[in-house]
């Protein structure tokens, strides 16, 4: 895998401390989810960043899991992200590591700072905690236990740790600044009571530092250089700072802050998309309409493509939407250079090539892949009864319309030319089948005689079909900002998904593995699902074939 080259900012305060020496030329970075969720697109580009640049700059790169919060957690996701990370194409070899695991050192820092007179235990509720903040516009009001001795804030906490105090009773705050302009400064709580089992830590603890508190920390016990994060931390670097300081750690991180990637007609905030599951408007974390890496895998999306994408949004120190279409360009991009073409009917018409040998079985030699030279080609079966797309076929044709139609000429694709003679209708006058005629001087789809036909048609042969189900997806969302007024569930697309059941495609798809793709000409891009059997292959459609984004951005 190529390593982008970086130019942004972020590069710049790299190479500003590489060249001062700052961190005696060390780059170290590191991915921090919490395990609460499943991964997504955002997450992507945040992994992309940190362990690309990492790479870029010679450095590495470290997964942490910020499991400080046991009430949403769950060994689930911890498993979902290894794999989500690995499958993007990055690796954090032996550094995969827990904040549980520096619950020690971030519990004998808390005692510290007790200790320097910079933390007290406050008896306030979570409300009256709130109340007591202020505002954007005015300062907050010193806790009345603001000022309690040293040793009472050492048995208190001492206390806390013990389990003596129900949830939500007691917290350590750090004491900082009530009147600070910043309200992250506001004597910010830096351990709260919960008594709740911690999937790695069992029930070891009952108080548990909050992100703010255990993030630098946890960045400076693995000698992290650059901490690069979303942009609504920006506000919170002076605590980030000042946490680092009054511990006294050895070398303090910087921490740098990007744009959040958001996407028009997705959503990316991990409690919305985990309504989307439990409230079962999708099936599971992996449905492949879902945003998640894991739901794009199943879409059929490749790893380079959302790799390519997030290299060429780039980062930004402002919010900003980037439209779908550029997702689904590097998509089309990497799918059209990589997948086989096959032939796929989705809404099959019978045909009966009436003057064609009853027990002949031709084969035709079709390229696998036109974009690419080493990808050789296939032999596709062809015999009297095919499948065509019932849309190739008007009894009535309208203007423009080239196709089939009653006495109209027309190819199948690298092979004959047809002629439509006769249409048979059920007793309720639907189209059950045509009858055809083929012509033999036109093998491999020339005539002899030189006459020339205005369309080419794909096909599949009956008795050779892979049979199959299709989904066909839309877009989770009908607005381009589903957040917009509130509730995203109110801009739900109710046709985002389409099964198409009896599809028929070329036989050499058989027994393909789940996530093997391939481009079904004319239609698009699929991915065999993991729900396929030998039987009835099932299929998601990855992607159309028009890019639009392309002429849009003149690419
Ligand atoms: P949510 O708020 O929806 O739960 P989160 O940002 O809290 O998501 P984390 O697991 O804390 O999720 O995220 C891990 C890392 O990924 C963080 O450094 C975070 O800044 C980054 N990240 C999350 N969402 C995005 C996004 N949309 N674009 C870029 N980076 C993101
Ligand atoms: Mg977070």
């Amino acid at each position: 895998m190529a390593t982008p080259e970086y130019n942004n900012f972020i590069q710049d305060f790299i190479t500003e401390d590489t060249e001062s020496g700052r961190y005696g030329g060390r780059v170290h970075t590191r991915f921090p989810p919490e395990p609460n969720g499943y991964l997504h697109i955002g997450h992507a580009k945040a992994i992309c960043l940190d362990f690309g640049i990492a790479e870029a700059n010679g450095g590495l790169c470290n997964l942490r899991f910020d499991d400080t919060n046991p009430a949403a957690e769950d060994v689930e996701y911890v498993d979902a992200i290894q794999a989500d990370i690995k499958w993007l194409g990055f690796s954090w070899d032996d550094r995969m590591f827990y904040a549980s695991a520096y619950f020690d050192e971030l519990y004998n820092w808390a005692v510290k700072l007790i200790r320097d007179g910079k933390a007290y235990v406050d008896d306030l509720s979570p409300d009256q905690v709130r109340e007591y903040r202020g505002t954007l516009t005015e300062p907050g009001k010193e806790s009345p236990y603001r000022n309690r001795s040293v040793e009472e804030n050492l048995d208190l906490f001492e206390r806390m740790k013990a389990g003596e105090f129900p949830n939500g009773t007691r917290t350590l705050r750090a004491k900082i600044d009530m009147a600070s302009g910043n309200i992250n400064m506001r004597d910010p709580v830096i351990y709260r009571i919960l008594h709740a089992h911690h999937h790695q830590t069992g029930d070891q603890w009952c108080i548990y530092p909050t992100y703010d508190y255990a993030h630098p920390l946890s960045d400076a016990i693995e000698g992290i250089t650059h901490s690069l994060c979303t942009l609504e931390f920006e506000d919170h670097r002076p605590l980030y700072n000042w946490l680092l300081e009054a511990c006294e750690v050895p070398q303090a991180p910087r921490q740098i802050e990007f744009a959040r990637l958001n996407l028009t007609h997705t959503i990316t905030s991990k409690r919305n998309l985990r309504r989307l599951v439990e409230e079962n408007v999708v099936g599971g974390w992996d449905d492949p309409r879902m945003p998640t890496i894991a739901g794009i895998r199943r879409r059929g999306y490749t790893p380079a493509s959302i790799r390519n994408f997030c290299n060429d949004v780039g980062v930004a120190k402002t919010n900003s939407v980037v439209s779908l279409m550029q997702l689904e360009h590097f998509v089309r991009e990497d799918l059209n250079k990589t997948a086989s073409r096959m032939m796929a009917v989705l809404r099959p018409l019978k045909v009966v090539l009436t003057n064609y040998p009853e027990d002949l079985v031709e084969e035709f030699a079709v390229e696998n892949n036109p974009e690419d030279p080493d990808a050789g080609s296939r032999y596709v079966p062809f015999s009297r009864v095919i499948y065509i797309e019932q849309e190739d076929f008007m009894e009535v044709p309208a203007p423009k319309y080239f196709r089939l139609a009653p006495g109209r000429e027309v190819r199948l694709k690298g092979t004959y030319f047809i002629k439509c003679q006769d249409v048979v209708k059920d007793e309720a006058g639907n189209i059950v089948e045509l009858h055809c005629t083929y012509d033999p001087e036109t093998r491999g789809g020339e005539a002899a005689d030189g006459r020339k036909v205005k369309s080419t048609i794909h096909w599949v042969s009956a008795a050779h079909a892979q049979d199959a189900t299709v989904r066909l997806y839309e877009t989770l969302f009908l607005t381009p900002n589903p957040a917009e007024g509130g509730d995203v569930m109110a801009n739900l697309n109710p046709k985002s998904l389409e099964v198409l059941e009896g599809c028929k495609v070329e036989p050499s798809v058989h027994g393909a593995d789940p996530g093997s793709r391939y481009q079904f000409l004319r239609h698009g891009y699929f991915c065999v699902d993991p729900d396929s059997t030998l039987e009835r292959m099932v299929f998601n459609r990855t992607i159309t074939l028009k890019d639009t984004w392309a002429k849009v951005a003149g690419k």
